[in-house]
């Protein structure tokens, strides 16, 4: 049972403020077909909409098995509106690109429904009005009434309590609106239809109840339904929405093949981007190696030498030079050349341990090994070496005698 108490909505634009329901209170049977009729900009498709929990409203109460809404979270309205309302607009809204059998199909997607079942319950669903032979073909290639009881067997596959329609007939000629109206009477049989039109012909012929708008205000009621004076059906226990991992995964996948244009130009300017940064750190990385290979080289022509004994020759170079610059001698001061014989050299000429060096290098001192790509050692010896064949004379090969 359904019930809207007092129900204000307004609609506020930025310089105008349009009452699209003022005060309606209504409440429907469990199972009737009701036809809303009424003047355009009455307020039919808004009545629609608070009554599939598609619109908020400002003040009033919409009143679901006797249990206010009051404090209804998003959750609560999903699933109302997923599991007990079912929709049916005038513009048919199906997905151009998808076989009728998959439209209605998807409707069940979100009720956890399994593959298989959902199939079958589609196909039942579509045998109902009477489509069974055409559920391969996309909407386009069924006539405006096909494509609406195509929209009627998705919204009645979840068996929803209510069914809403708009204007269902309003793009369709008299003769197939007739087949439509057959439908939604039959629906009507055990459950609430709720139908906008303003065709009062069809109305009239089709309808058991009449609820008549103007200016957002109900001025007629053919068969008023006043709550607790007639017998109510036992409320169907509330269903959960919910959609399994694979069926999500599918359904996305599904969504983005059917815009291969865009996903292709998507991933294509993605790998771009991608592409890009490979790229440069590819580039940036060879530049550093190369870098690396050119110091070792060069560093390599001259390489670190230690002697046994060591001169300070820039020590010797300097004290020359010094002696050379050193002031003339002027009147009545004595001139000072400071002098510096090979003797100091030689006394200032320094030993290195090279046993122990070569300990310390052996055994990796000071990490020795990472910092160099070669130790070389020379022993201050001369090997004498004379060729095998002595028939001709003695011949030294090294060191060289020809000199
Ligand atoms: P009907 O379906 O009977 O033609 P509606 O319920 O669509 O009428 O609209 C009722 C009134 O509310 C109209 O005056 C309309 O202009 C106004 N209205 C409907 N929707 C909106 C909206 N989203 N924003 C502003 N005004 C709206
Ligand atoms: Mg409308």
């Amino acid at each position: 049972m359904l019930e809207l108490r007092n129900i204000v909505k307004i609609y506020e634009t930025a310089n105008l403020r349009q009452v699209a329901l003022n005060d309606v209170s209504v409440a429907f049977r469990d199972s009737e077909f009701v036809a809303v009729l009424g003047q355009s900009g009455s307020g039919k498709t808004t009545m629609l909409n608070v009554v599939g929990g598609l619109d908020r409203f400002q003040s009033g109460d919409l009143v679901i098995d006797g249990i206010s809404t009051k404090d209804y979270k998003a959750r609560d309205w999903d699933a109302y509106r997923n599991n007990r309302i079912g929709f049916v607009f005038q513009s048919y809204n199906l997905i151009p690109h998808q076989t009728i059998l998959s439209n209605v199909e998807l409707a069940l997607t979100l009720s956890g429904v399994s593959r298989g079942e959902r199939r079958k319950r589609a196909m039942e669903a579509l045998e109902r009005v009477g489509l069974a032979e055409h559920v391969g073909k996309k909407p386009s290639q069924l006539s405006g009434g096909q494509m609406q009881r195509v929209a009627i067997a998705r919204a009645l596959i979840n068996d929803p309590e209510i069914l809403l329609a708009d204007e269902p007939t309003g793009a369709l000629d008299s003769k197939t609106s007739v087949q439509v109206m057959d439908l939604l009477r039959d629906v009507a049989q055990d459950r609430l239809v709720i139908m906008v039109t303003h065709n009062p012909e069809l109305a009239h012929q089709y309808a058991t109840r009449i609820v008549e708008l103007a200016d957002g205000e109900v001025i007629a009621d053919s068969r008023p339904f006043v709550p607790g004076t007639e017998e109510v059906r036992e409320a169907k226990p509330v269903r959960r929405t919910s959609m399994g991992f694979l069926t999500a995964l599918s359904l996305s996948f599904n969504n983005l093949m059917t815009k291969k244009g865009r996903t292709l130009m998507t991933s294509f300017a993605g790998s771009i981007g991608i592409i890009g940064i490979a790229a440069i750190l590819a580039l940036a990385n060879g530049t550093n190696a190369y870098i690396a290979q050119t110091e070792e080289e060069t560093l390599g022509a001259y390489p670190l030498t230690i002697q046994k004994s060591g001169m300070d020759m820039s020590s010797a170079l300097s004290a020359q030079v010094e002696a050379a610059s050193s002031e003339k001698p002027s009147d009545g001061k004595v001139g000072v050349s400071k002098l510096r014989t090979l003797a100091d050299d030689i006394r200032d000429t320094k030993t290195n341990d090279l046993a122990s060096l070569k300990a310390f290098l052996d055994g990796n001192g000071g990490k020795v090994n990472s910092y160099v790509n070669a130790i070389e050692y020379d022993y201050d010896v001369t090997p004498q070496i004379f060729q095998a064949d002595t028939s001709k004379d003695n011949i030294q090969v090294s060191p060289d005698q020809a000199m």
